[in-house]
């Protein structure tokens, strides 16, 4: 894949645009702050009665209704959960859309799995930093950036994919590098991600690691010490010098052990299983499973949640971290709930 920089792309397509950012959120906000700084003239649309108003304002930037942001809007770009996108669009912005503007996102669920259809005179364009939206902001005010997708769905004024380009710079991706993809390669590849190996995987592997070893007899405190809290020090590395790179800075023994069993862990039954999940995803099962889910009112992923919560790990890992108060920055997981809000993915 090419990268692209700020020298590459021309930032003038966006001149004299009004962007509306729909939801002030993880995204939501790192965008919008980012765009006004970078000059744009933006409008951050929010619900009726949204609690972020007040925050937004004293951020310095302008707020409206969604349907106001919307009319008002060259760019409208949909920062609001995934799965509330396709009642928000119905309800508040497909109606109030000129023919012309260009309707953006940052993941590709809504468009690439039909629950959003736009009408054939917009533009449809993907700006998606591959970073959580705090890191957005703070790379972008220290004058660095977060590396950026950008794609086009339908390109109804033939400005689309410069529209999408100037965006990702405006937001700071073109001091880092901004990768071209399609809708497809984007959405199937973030719920992989997510499910295989990122959130599923790991904390699967994570939990069965630390019940092994409860089941063996082996204290709970070790056991989370081993297989849960020094997850961190491991991916650290690896992001920031790769597997090898990782590997050189564990001992020898670890690495020994890490080279011959590994592989005992993912097994071809499991490889198996990765590819089964990737069909689920490539011919949309998943999606209709999620959105049928939804719509009943998420009563299985209530349940889930219910039962995740009992286990022994989060007992455990609730006493642990009391003892670690650099944690959260000092606070307690409550005072911290605050920046729980800002979702990482
Ligand atoms: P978020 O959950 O942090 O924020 C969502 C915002 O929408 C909140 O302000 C919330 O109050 C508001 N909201 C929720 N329901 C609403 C409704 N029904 N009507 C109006 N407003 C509503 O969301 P996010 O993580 O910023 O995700 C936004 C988009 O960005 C998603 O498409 C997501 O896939 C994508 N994305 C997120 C990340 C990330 O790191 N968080 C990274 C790349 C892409
Ligand atoms: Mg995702």
């Amino acid at each position: 894949m090419e990268a692209y920089y700020d020298r590459d792309v021309d930032r003038g397509a966006l001149d004299g645009k009004t962007i509306a950012v729909i939801g002030y959120g993880s995204q939501g906000r790192a965008h919008a702050l980012n765009l006004h700084d970078s000059r744009h003239a933006v409008v951050v649309g929010l619900r009726p009665g949204s609690a972020k108003r007040d925050e937004v304002r004293r951020e310095g930037l302008q707020v409206a209704s969604i349907p106001d942001a919307v009319s008002a809007a060259d760019v409208v770009i949909m920062l609001i959960p995934d799965e509330e996108q396709p009642g928000v669009y119905l309800r508040d912005v497909v109606e109030h859309l000129r023919p012309g503007t260009a309707l953006a996102f940052a993941h590709g669920f809504g468009i690439h799995f039909g629950t959003i259809v736009p009408p054939g005179d917009v533009d449809v364009i993907m700006i998606a930093p591959k970073g959580p939206g705090r890191l957005v902001r703070t790379e972008y005010e220290n004058g660095r950036g977060v590396p950026c997708l950008v794609a086009v769905h339908q390109d109804a004024t033939g400005h689309a994919r410069a529209i999408a380009f100037a965006y990702a710079s405006a937001i700071g991706g073109g001091r880092a590098g901004i990768l071209e993809t399609n809708f497809r390669e984007e959405t199937e590849t973030d719920l992989f991600g997510e499910q295989a190996v990122l959130c599923g995987g790991m904390s699967a592997l994570v939990k069965a690691g630390f019940e092994t070893l409860v089941e063996a007899g082996y204290a709970p405190e070790m056991a989370y010490f081993e297989c849960l809290h020094e997850v961190k020090l491991i991916v650290d590395l690896m992001y920031e010098r790769g597997i090898e790179g990782m590997r050189d800075a564990i001992s020898n023994t670890a690495k020994y052990g890490d080279y011959t069993r590994g592989e005992r862990i993912i097994t071809d039954q499991t490889r198996a299983e990765m590819r089964k999940i990737l069909g689920e995803i490539q011919s949309g099962t998943f999606a209709q499973e999620w959105v049928a889910e939804h719509a009943a009112g998420k009563p299985s992923f209530r349940a889930f949640r219910a039962k995740a919560a009992q286990h022994e790990i989060e007992h455990v890992g609730t006493e642990l971290r009391g003892l670690m108060p650099w944690l959260n920055g000092g606070q307690t997981a409550a005072e911290a709930d605050d920046g729980l809000r800002f979702r990482v993915l």
